[in-house]
């Protein structure tokens, strides 16, 4: 089993040979699409919508490949989570490997090394210098419940917090946790109690700095809840969803030095920002912070079905043994592959191709900013950049949000072969959240494609 751990031996899967280009060759989508289209729309539950109806048949690096033969510039990764390329070959050596050796065996019940060395892999990897541990599970809204019972069991207290425009999934707890309501609450309640939402730092719209942002956020904590009371904090350090709002300078080190000072455990949700998407493994490497426990998920597996709570030994030990699992937490194949995905962000220097793809994108995205006064923001760090869009002359006053266009820019775009993914609590934010293996070509041609786009409106 242990020569399995090393990629170097293995098999390299051979990939399907897909160029590194964009091509459309039939309308959008496709008669193939429209038809399994018409399929799916029979059995599969409306409650489970798709941004765009193309069906994928394969894909690899930036680019993935419809049923009807069109070649899509993927600027999504599927939310981030093929964040090291579609397909990477030592990926899918290791699945196919892991596959031939054991599926499931539960490591609640007889063990594996796979999960081990994930587990040393996220010590190793996620901020802080001192003991850590792990628990792996099945997905980012799993991880995050998890977060919150370990929090709860180590310090003994009942509330949790999280910051306006959050997101952090789909479950019962979670639902209470996201600051949307609309579509991932909407009739669904009741919903778990005692999750309270603090005011964030959302520069573009608060102009406060680091410190006021702060202090906002610890008043409403201090009087809506008491620290005494507050279990943990959850804060994705650039969230998501909201639209990937970056903090001002100083106030995630302002938070958690009150969460510190206070009992609280700080849980940075690095679901969407982690596994070397901005430039480090975890975002918060970018602001100073060292979480108590980091949630990773999305990109961990290079597609595979993975998540994790990583974080000080003594609050991951705080649960009685029998209390965290879970029947398929840390599949074996989904642990193979995700030591496949660390290896493969050192071995193909991933953290520097997100800071390649960061300037590369922010360039381009300012350029077209001083074309199109509807571009209100450019923000991000890494292949994590967005732009919100704005009324027509509201940009540097009262930043209407306009949805409209980004949904036009979506789908337009869609048309001519780039596939970009829309966010915000007024889904007036276009975001871009590409594989690290995408080319400045690409993103350059894809760039080509926004513009026109803009120019259409
Ligand atoms: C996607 C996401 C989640 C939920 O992850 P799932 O795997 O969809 O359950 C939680 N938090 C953040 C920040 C996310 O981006």
């Amino acid at each position: 089993m242990t020569d399995t751990l090393d990629t170097t031996d293995q098999t390299t899967a051979s990939a399907p040979s897909v160029t590194q280009e964009r091509r459309i060759v039939t309308a959008v989508p496709g008669p193939r699409s429209q038809a399994l289209h018409a399929r799916r729309t029979a059995v599969v539950s409306d409650g489970v919508s798709s941004v765009l109806p193309v069906y994928i048949e394969r894909a690899h690096g930036a680019i993935v490949v419809d049923v009807d033969g069109n070649q899509f510039i993927d600027l999504g990764a599927g939310i981030g989570v093929t964040t090291i390329g579609h397909t990477e070959s030592s990926v899918v050596g290791a699945v196919q490997d892991q596959a031939a050796d054991v599926l499931h065996t539960l490591f609640t019940i007889t063990p594996y090394e796979e999960y081990v060395r994930v587990a040393e892999l996220l010590a190793e990897h996620t901020p802080g210098d001192f003991a850590k541990k792990s628990v792996l599970v099945n997905s980012g809204a799993e991880a995050v419940e998890n977060g919150v019972k370990i929090a709860r069991k180590y310090t003994g207290r009942r509330a949790v917090a999280v910051l306006d425009h959050g997101y952090h999934g789909r479950t019962n707890l979670t639902m209470a946790m996201n600051y949307k309501a609309a579509p991932y609450a909407t009739g669904y309640g009741p919903f778990a109690g005692d999750v309270y939402h603090a005011p964030n730092s959302y520069p573009y719209h608060d102009g406060l700095s680091g410190a006021e942002a702060a202090a906002r956020t610890i008043a409403y904590l201090e009087k809506r809840i008491g620290a005494t009371d507050l279990a943990c904090l959850v804060v994705e350090p650039i969230q998501g969803e909201g639209g990937f709002v970056v903090p001002a300078e100083g106030y995630l080190p302002a938070l958690q030095e009150w969460c510190t000072a206070n009992g609280v455990v700080f849980i940075a949700d690095e679901i969407q920002s982690g596994m070397a998407r901005t430039g480090e493994y975890f975002a918060s490497s970018h602001f100073g912070l060292v979480p108590d426990l980091v949630l990773s998920a999305k990109g961990i597996a290079g597609g595979l079905p993975l998540a994790a709570v990583t974080g000080r030994a003594e609050i991951m030990d705080a649960s009685q043994p029998g209390g965290l699992g879970g029947t398929f937490g840390g599949n074996p194949v989904a642990c193979a592959a995700s030591v496949a995905v660390f290896e493969s962000i050192e071995s193909r220097g991933l953290l520097a191709e997100a800071d390649r793809i960061g300037a590369t994108l922010t360039a381009a995205l300012l350029e077209l900013q001083r074309k199109y006064d509807i571009i209100g923001d450019v923000r991000g760090i890494g292949a994590m950049i967005a732009m919100e869009l704005v009324q027509p002359g509201t940009a540097s006053t009262t930043k209407e949000p306009n949805a409209a266009a980004v949904s036009a820019i979506a789908a337009t775009a869609a048309q001519q072969g780039v596939l970009v993914l829309t966010a915000g609590t007024y889904g007036n934010v276009l975001r871009f959240l590409p594989s690290l293996a995408v080319s400045d070509e690409l993103i350059a041609d894809a760039m080509t494609v926004i513009d026109q786009a803009l120019a259409a409106l």
